[in-house]
């Protein structure tokens, strides 16, 4: 429902013309949001009482929306530069497209469909993921697109994919309203998740005596503050926990055999694995006391519904998949699945990385959870597409790490980076920054300049940006949300499926990218999701606009989806779940004398991401101005280290110069840094200086989470 007029004295207090209803652009819970807008401009911008994800309930992020819109550094228009140390010029739309188009023939004759990649967004809509990537999967012949759901989801798919048969967290949020156990483990609900974190608690309040709640983390966040047991783990370990919980439950005969044998494959091995985590040799792994181990495990099985709830530590790691299917693992041997109140929930760090994953936003994968590795989902697509089968290549294009080394090495050329910043989100940020320098062509399209991305142009394409545009989104729970435009972007910003589409045309593909609305590429879309997991074509634009839809929706009449796997059969060949074998390797950096710390990154509360929008909100700069370094008092106490001093914190890769914050909340031999500041705001302000390219071998996903580093005082006199 658009453009609700809600009251006369809403519009008498706050100068109000119209409330519309749309989603939140932050994070992956997916609020409702009634905007209030005058003028061309946002007012005010309130939680929505009628959306099902949050009913009214959202964070400041949301509050403060109204900031971070119409700013000085929108890009309004295309700019170009012929060389990079020359000063952009303003282009029009078409000179522009026929500059790119013209350097992008020129690449693609010379060097081939490899040579040139896009690199998107969660925070892009389904539509305008959906036709870059048919763009370059489909007609520009590579699978050159990936995103920085790489850095965020990737072990979540991967380990729902292997375990489950099929991407997809099973669960709604109603779950949550149900659930007596709650497993928290490497996510801070509490900042980065806050509407679900509260719903947690509320659950928790409500039922004090029955509804247990634990937090495993090496930090000892505001997360924990709800929990009735915080355990502190040391970084990296948790395969060994997982694997040692399941040890108790078989020792204990707490398996749901029934479950097991007739949902599950793969037990025995399993069972064999386990065998050797008892909580004893797990303890040594990972530093949580086995008596402890032993009560959780107990409690996870005895539960009527167990959730577990994970985001960031435990994807962003060389082991992501195996801690996602030990996770999973855990819920199959249990029965904890495919019930109300419990199961495996990741959560997602985007607004719409969940879309980005229906429509195939990552380099191996095409629309509707098809691979591009499997010629019968090439086959498919193809028809949809009206392109020849083998005009999609059957090789995986490159992924987020293997993208930037590929334009340091030359193999890449050209890169298109849209709706992100990888100049301060991607790890090593020596490599990002030399493979920029050295590629042959780098456009951004983006809201904003500059921005630490943005600086490395050829040619910048100003985007509209929430609000400015329509289309849709999906949460953490599978709920798509319809986006309105409800206001003019500036200057001659576009969608961004619109400039693709453009785009498409100008390189002589126009007859297969037609769409003059989003509502028609969300048309298109549907049909690639007929009889798969994520059947959305009983959604249309018309019914979004009545409320939102968890998938599947297969038909008009379908009400939609609140929980997977309730027939207990999964995704997979058989349609029994796998159980995974997951022995612990541990982090691929260790510490030695020369870095002897740990360092782990993350967020703070009301910033997200790399800033390029809380960064313009003044209240959030205040309470949280500058990176800073959370050390372990006893750690600090033996390197000498005061509460704001000033230190400095060296890896194999660079350095972080930043104040100490000293604190009993994070474990010994560990240091936690966020990683929301890049190399603009102060050379040594960026976290990502410090860590590593590894990755999970199967997801790819970046070790973001852990790497070995040293730490020292620097007097300030130097620094100045
Ligand atoms: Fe937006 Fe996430 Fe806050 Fe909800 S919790 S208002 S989706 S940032």
């Amino acid at each position: 429902m658009v453009g609700v007029k809600e009251g006369a004295f809403e519009v008498a207090r706050d100068h109000i013309d119209t409330w519309t209803r749309t989603g939140c652009p932050y994070c992956g819970v997916g609020c409702g949001l009634l905007v209030g807008t005058r003028d061309n401009a946002i007012v005010k911008v309130r939680g929505d009482l009628q959306h099902p994800s949050s009913f009214g309930d959202l964070c400041p992020k949301a509050v403060h929306l109204n900031k971070v819109i119409q700013t000085p550094d929108r890009l309004a228009f295309p700019l170009l530069r012929l060389r990079r140390d020359a000063a952009f010029v303003r282009a029009s739309w078409d000179s522009a497209l026929f500059y790119l188009t013209t350097r992008f023939r020129a690449i693609l004759d010379r060097h081939g469909p490899e040579a040139v990649a896009f690199y998107g967004s969660g925070q892009l809509l389904t539509e305008e993921y959906y036709v870059a990537n048919k763009l370059m999967k489909g007609f520009l012949g590579a699978n050159n697109f990936d995103t920085n759901s790489r850095l965020c989801m990737a072990s979540a798919v991967t380990g729902y994919n292997i375990s489950l048969g099929s991407d997809g967290p099973p669960l709604a949020y109603t779950d949550l309203d149900c659930a007596d156990f709650f497993f928290i483990i490497g996510a801070n609900t509490a900042h980065c998740y806050p509407i679900i974190h509260r719903r947690m608690m509320r659950r928790k309040q409500q039922h004090p005596d029955t509804v247990r709640v634990i937090v495993v983390d090496p930090r000892r966040t505001e997360t924990a503050e709800i929990a009735n047991l915080y355990v502190p783990i040391k970084p990296g370990t948790d395969i060994a926990l997982l694997n040692a919980m399941l040890h108790v439950v078989i020792a204990e005969k707490l398996v749901d055999e029934a479950f097991v044998q007739q949902h599950t494959e793969g037990w025995g091995a399993v069972k064999t694995l386990v065998q050797r985590y008892s909580p004893a040799y797990a303890e040594a792994i990972c530093e949580v006391p086995g008596a402890l181990i032993t009560a959780i495990a107990r409690d996870f099985a005895h539960a009527l519904g167990a959730i577990s709830v994970w985001s960031m530590g435990i994807n962003q790691s060389t082991e992501g998949v195996h801690k996602n299917n030990a996770l999973i693992n855990l819920h199959l041997a249990t029965g904890q699945i495919g019930k109300p109140g419990a199961g495996p929930f990741s959560l997602t760090g985007q607004p719409n990385a969940m879309g980005g994953r229906e429509v195939g936003g990552l380099s191996h994968l095409l629309p509707g959870y098809r691979s591009v590795t499997n010629p019968t989902h090439r086959a498919e697509i193809a028809r949809i597409w009206g392109v020849p089968v083998d005009a999609i290549a059957a090789r995986p294009g490159y992924t987020a790490v293997e993208l930037f080394e590929a334009l340091d090495t030359g193999t890449l050329k050209a890169v298109w980076i849209l709706a992100t910043n990888p100049a301060v989100s991607m790890p090593e940020l020596d490599l990002v920054e030399r493979a920029l320098r050295k590629a042959e062509l780098v456009v951004v399209q983006d809201a904003y300049h500059p921005t630490d991305t943005s600086a490395f142009a050829d040619v910048l394409l100003p985007a509209a940006q929430w609000s400015e545009k329509e289309g849709t989104m999906t949460n953490s729970e599978r709920r798509i949300t319809y986006l309105p435009k409800i206001l003019e972007p500036p200057g001659e910003a576009l969608p961004d499926w619109q400039i693709f589409t453009r785009f498409a045309q100008a390189m002589g593909f126009g007859a297969s990218f037609p769409y003059t609305t989003a509502e028609e590429v969300y048309e298109e879309f549907k049909q690639c999701t007929k009889g798969r997991r994520n059947d959305i074509t009983g959604v249309s634009y018309a019914r979004l606009k009545q409320g939102p839809l968890q998938w599947p929706c297969p038909s008009p009449d379908s009400p939609g989806t609140e929980r997977l796997y309730t027939d207990k059969t999964f995704a997979t060949l058989t349609g029994k779940a796998q159980f995974i074998e997951t022995p612990y390797e541990g982090a691929r950096e260790h510490p030695d004398a020369s870095y002897p710390v740990i360092l782990t990154t993350g967020r703070v509360k009301n910033h997200w991401h790399t800033m390029t929008r809380t960064g313009k909100v003044e209240i959030f700069n205040r309470r949280t101005p500058e990176p800073f370094v959370e050390i372990n008092t006893e750690d600090a106490a033996y390197l000498d280290i005061q509460d704001a001093d000033f230190v400095e914190v060296l890896s194999k890769r660079g350095k972080l110069i930043a104040r100490a914050q000293v604190t009993e909340k994070i474990v010994r031999g560990t240091c936690f840094v966020p990683f929301h500041w890049g190399r603009r705001s102060g050379v040594f302000n960026a976290a990502n200086n410090l860590t590593l390219k590894a990755y999970d071998p199967v997801s790819q996903q970046p070790e973001l989470k852990f790497a070995a580093v040293t730490i020292k005082k620097v007097m300030v006199d130097l620094l100045t």
